[in-house]
């Protein structure tokens, strides 16, 4: 039997994809390891038969729909007659070794389910686009590092990109009968760029075969495809800070950009999941630097677009919430500029999860509202008093260094200066921080914060069930001993 090492250079497994539309394939053993691999070969259109002395639920249930064929319960080397695969999924191990010997003597593939060294052939981890499959092995040195690389891809492929290969595969005959043989490979070596492949991820399969239909209509009068696909902004969220409440749909946008303009609240680790070689552009450097005006930021998200890049405008929290993200579209639009918005979980939100605290609560509150701590004058003083209060809860963004200005404000509006509060700072970071107290003490609380890190505070008396659910653990504090 040949090791589990695998030595530089050599192939340890021969790659192939395996046609077993209608094939008998047999399986030995209808127990939960079994299932999956019969769940796997009835998917791939093969014709199973199975051998056990008992069938679980599952497997029962496909008998006796017609799936598959339960040919004994005892095995005989007889039932390897006419296969071309074979498992050997029983508990029973000398049983699997037997119908092992017996298979490699006759020449089937066998595979002895987790027991690598009795395998002619693997199961690879899958990532399921079909009709496009993408197969990952380590020959067995190291299992869960598949696993995770089959993760890391899933993520990175838009879920319908297997409508473009089907697309594909229709007009295919198309094109190769209508195009000379160089300009047919050329014709679809422009035409699936790495952008347009994003943009028609998300469209029906008609329109992607319109799409196809049209570009060969334009090839074939000569009109070649040196017209770039249009650039396109996606104006995405990246969340409250944690790399892990990026959206699915964020992280693939992300890992196919052409030109990433971020803000400051935007962590460096979020900026490492993106493609490695996209153009980085920091339009908000942090206090001390010139921070760019929103009238650049758009130009430039326009000037970018119109070069035909994919363009990814990415904000802390959600685009649409206090993030300008509005008047950046108005302005792409009146340039004709294509776009798309990834939500994102905002400060309110992800803070209020992370610190433990139900911004409603049957009990509690009934209405919740985002406000803003930062007006440009008085007159937009917000309404506190319907904002805030009894079965109320309010979220303050960009309001903690306006604490001894808003505290005044919700006092003269009538409010109780019990009411509890919570003031969250670096919210979902590790180094979160959560102070509890009354309007009275808002002030105080907001100088306990660390200056310069992003926070804000809940108004109502949802937040005092955060003492009670509060969750997270943020990293233990250094403590520092006076010399
Ligand atoms: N679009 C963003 C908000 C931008 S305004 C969103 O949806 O979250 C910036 C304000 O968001 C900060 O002043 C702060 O009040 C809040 N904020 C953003 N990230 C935060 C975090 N991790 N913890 C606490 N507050 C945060």
């Amino acid at each position: 039997m040949k090791p589990y090492t695998y030595r530089m250079g050599t192939l340890r497994y021969f790659p192939l994809f395996m046609d077993l539309q209608d094939q008998p394939v047999l399986v030995i053993g209808a127990g939960k390891v079994a299932e999956r691999k019969i769940r796997l070969l009835h998917k791939a259109g093969a014709a199973v038969k199975v051998v056990a002395s008992t069938l679980n639920a599952k497997v029962e249930d496909w008998r006796h729909v017609g799936d598959i064929e339960w040919i004994g319960n005892r095995y005989q080397q007889a039932q390897l007659d006419g296969v071309h695969l074979v498992f050997a999924a029983s508990n029973n191990t000398e049983l699997n070794l037997s119908v092992h010997a017996d298979a490699e003597a006759r020449g089937i593939p066998v595979n002895v389910v987790d027991d690598r060294r009795h395998c002619r052939f693997i199961t690879p981890a899958m990532v399921d686009r079909s009709p496009l499959q993408i197969a990952i092995s380590s020959a067995g040195t190291s299992p869960v590092m598949a696993r995770r690389i089959r993760a890391w891809i899933e993520r990175l492929l838009p879920m319908g990109i297997g409508k473009i290969a089907t697309a594909a595969g229709k007009i295919r005959y198309r094109t190769a009968t209508l195009l000379p043989l160089e300009q047919h490979r050329n014709f679809w070596d422009s035409l699936l760029s790495r952008g347009r492949i994003l943009q028609w991820s998300n469209l029906s399969q008609t329109a992607i075969e319109d799409n196809i239909r049209e570009a060969l209509s334009k090839q074939q009068k000569h009109d070649a495809l040196n017209n770039p696909i249009p650039g396109k902004v996606f104006l995405v969220g990246a969340g409250p800070g944690r790399p892990d409440l990026l959206t699915i749909r964020a992280l693939q946008v992300l890992g196919q950009a052409d030109v990433i303009l971020h803000d400051k609240l935007v962590s460096g680790e979020i900026l490492d999941m993106a493609r490695r070689d996209a153009d980085f552009i920091d339009v908000g450097k942090r206090a001390g630097t010139r921070q760019q005006s929103q009238q650049q930021i758009n130009r430039l998200l326009a000037q970018q677009a119109q070069l035909g890049k994919q363009v990814v405008r990415l904000k802390g929290g959600d685009a649409f919430i206090f993030g300008r993200g509005g008047e950046e579209l108005e302005y792409l639009q009146s340039y004709g500029i294509e776009f798309e918005v990834v939500p994102g979980i905002s400060a309110a939100i992800g803070c209020a999860a992370y610190a433990g605290i139900p911004l409603t609560h049957r009990d509690h509150a009934q209405t919740l509202s985002f406000v803003t701590g930062q007006v440009s004058n008085d007159n937009q003083t917000p309404d506190w008093h319907q904002l805030a209060g009894t079965g109320r809860t309010a979220v303050v963004y960009m309001g903690v260094k306006q604490a001894v200005k808003i505290r005044r404000q919700l006092l003269t509006a009538g409010l109780d200066g019990t009411l509890p509060v919570a003031l969250v700072a670096n919210g979902t970071r590790p180094n979160q921080q959560v102070l509890h107290g009354t309007i009275n003490e808002l002030p105080t609380l907001a100088r306990k914060l660390p200056t310069g890190a992003p926070g804000l505070f809940v108004i109502g008396e949802v937040t005092t069930l955060g003492k009670k659910l509060a969750w997270f653990e943020s990293e233990p504090k250094i403590i520092r001993v006076a010399a």
